[in-house]
């Protein structure tokens, strides 16, 4: 393999996410997985709560001492709490289209699979979805299709964007749609923005080139350097907030951990800030994919010590996991850093308005956790949590740095915490089942208690026009 000099600063895939750089943080890593002093070391550094380097989050990645896993367990649990409190926000996957020109090894929309069932949406058909989701308390998206410059060009999705924010169901609303769809110019990447869009969601699958071109043996997406150099596009055409991840399972996690980290440095390097949210997706059975056909597939011990690690070396970035997770494995990782997660997802095209056809379906994978929005609310409230359906940092234009600046100085919980009390009162008086609204009103009145006077006050006042029906939407 080519050499190429590490240069966090440099545009140039293969110099932001140095092969030779990954090498020698994980030989580095391995060395000193039992060495208590450099440990000790990175840990200090770590409980200052502003992040690692990609070398130093390795090493404890790395570490096999129970004892110190403790602590990194203990710390990432920590630092969640400090800077995203008890919250966590809902959304839910929709998909458009499952129309692809790719041919990615590991997913079933690749253009060799005659058997799945095909299908792109209309509009109609779009707001169909869209009042499915809003019918079941859903405010924030994340629009799903396949690479396909004729069945999915850019103008549909611009399209579908604006349907979607436009359709008005009973108090329904979708307030923040999230894009994820692949590489493209920074001129579409424009045209996303000025359509408003959240965040734009792309993940990188593997940062190891050579998997990364096994994995993607044709198609567009078989571009390393294109796909991976797609987040500067994107800032280039002016979206603030990216969130970038992989898919645990398609090459070695370590190598991932450390892409991942280094993915966030470049951004940071480059354009002052990091990426948004990071997802942690682990490959699932799909169609005509079997996850035994993927020796570097991860158990959930590794699993959980990731999250955690991340959660330590990106304090400020949000961190998203979906249902292609148990219940039992969602548990154990909110605690340890997540702030995102999804609830009642389908993952089939139209799946939200019509029950999904056995065989053949067109499901992207199979999901686990198949509980509906209102058990998971009522989990997460069961467990502490503020299930939240905020939007508001977006909408009130604190994205990218501004947002950061925000994070960074711990100062979400000030806004994000009255917020995601008023979004959970509309999903409450809306939507919840007699059960969740019992639980839901109770834990409103135990935080709202802890605000300072003044905000509590004008949120008792906005609690209770929510209640009345005089109003929605309400922020600060
Ligand atoms: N087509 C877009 C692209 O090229 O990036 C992305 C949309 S795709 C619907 C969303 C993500 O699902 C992919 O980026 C991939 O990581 C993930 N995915 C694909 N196959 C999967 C599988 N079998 N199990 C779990 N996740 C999978």
């Amino acid at each position: 393999m080519e050499h190429f000099e590490y240069n966090p600063k440099s545009l140039k895939a293969d110099e932001f996410i140095s092969h030779n750089e990954i090498l020698e943080s994980l030989k580095y890593a391995e060395e000193n997985k039992n060495n208590r002093a450099v440990i000790d070391a990175i840990l200090a550094k770590a409980r200052l709560e502003k992040g690692l380097t990609h070398r130093e989050a390795s090493v404890l990645l790395a570490c096999d001492i129970p004892e110190i896993n403790e602590q990194i367990f203990a710390l990432a649990k920590q630092i969640k709490l400090n800077y995203y409190g008890n919250r966590m926000v809902l959304f839910a996957p929709l998909y458009l289209s499952n129309y692809c020109v790719n041919s990615c090894v590991y997913c079933p929309y690749h253009v060799k699979n005659k058997h799945i069932f095909r299908k792109k949406m209309t509009q109609d058909e779009i707001k169909k979805e869209v009042i499915a989701l809003q019918d079941m308390g859903h405010k924030r998206l994340a629009i799903e299709l396949g690479e396909d410059p004729i069945n999915n060009p850019i103008e549909y999705v611009l399209e579908s964007l604006k349907t979607i924010y436009s359709i008005k169901h009973k108090n329904g609303a979708i307030r923040r749609v999230n894009v994820n769809i692949a590489a493209t110019t920074v001129e579409n990447y424009t045209k996303l923005k000025d359509a408003g869009i959240g965040t734009y969601i792309l993940f990188q699958e593997t940062y190891n080139r050579q998997s990364y071109e096994t994995l993607h043996p044709a198609g567009p997406k078989h571009d390393y350097a294109w796909h991976t150099e797609a987040m500067d596009r994107a800032m280039q055409g002016g979206i603030d907030d990216v969130g970038i991840g992989v898919l645990f399972g398609l090459s070695t996690y370590r190598y991932e951990f450390a892409g991942l980290l280094m993915h966030a440095e470049h951004l940071e390097a480059v354009h002052g800030v990091g990426p948004h949210t990071i997802s942690v997706p682990r490959l699932r059975p799909a169609d005509d994919i079997d996850t035994d056909d993927f020796k570097d597939c991860i158990n959930d011990d590794i699993f959980s010590k990731i999250v955690a690690c991340l959660r330590i070396g990106v304090p400020y970035t949000g961190m998203i996991i979906s249902t292609r997770e148990s219940k039992k494995t969602r548990e154990r990782v909110l605690q340890l850093g997540i702030s995102q997660l999804s609830g009642g997802s389908k993952t089939s095209v139209g799946g939200y308005s019509e029950p999904e056809k056995e065989e053949p379906n067109s499901a992207q994978f199979d999901v686990i956790d198949n509980r509906t929005l209102d058990e998971v609310i009522y989990w997460l409230l069961e467990m502490g949590y503020i299930p939240s359906f905020c939007t508001a940092c977006y909408r009130a234009g604190r994205t990218g740095d501004r947002f950061m600046e925000l994070c960074k100085n711990k100062q979400i919980h000030n806004c994000c915490h009255p917020n995601a009390l008023l979004t959970l009162q509309e999903y409450l008086t809306d939507y919840a089942s007699p059960a969740t609204q019992k639980i839901g009103e109770e834990m409103i009145a135990r935080e709202v208690a802890t605000l300072a006077p003044q905000t509590q006050a004008t949120t008792n006042k906005w609690l209770e026009m929510i209640k009345s029906g005089k109003g929605r939407d309400f922020r600060f």
